[in-house]
């Protein structure tokens, strides 16, 4: 948990979240899966970025159903 939740939702918002997060194991799951999303897309060369890989990255991770932002 970090700075694009903290920034995505706020700090009264965020709080709420990590305490959702330490009851239901369907979100930390979720939560886990967007991680590795957004590491995936931060490990992508910004100058030659695979062929339609960042949209696949961004489309699972909407697909997710989570309410955070992807910057
Ligand atoms: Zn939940």
């Amino acid at each position: 948990m970090s700075d694009y939740l903290e920034g995505a939702l706020g700090p009264g918002r965020g709080a709420q979240v990590r305490w959702h997060l330490g009851h239901c194991a369907r979100c930390r799951r979720d939560l886990e899966a967007l991680r590795r999303l957004l590491h995936l897309l931060a490990s992508i060369p910004a100058d030659a970025p695979p062929e339609g890989l960042r949209e696949r990255v961004l489309k699972a991770a909407s697909e997710l159903g989570t309410p955070l932002a992807v910057r």
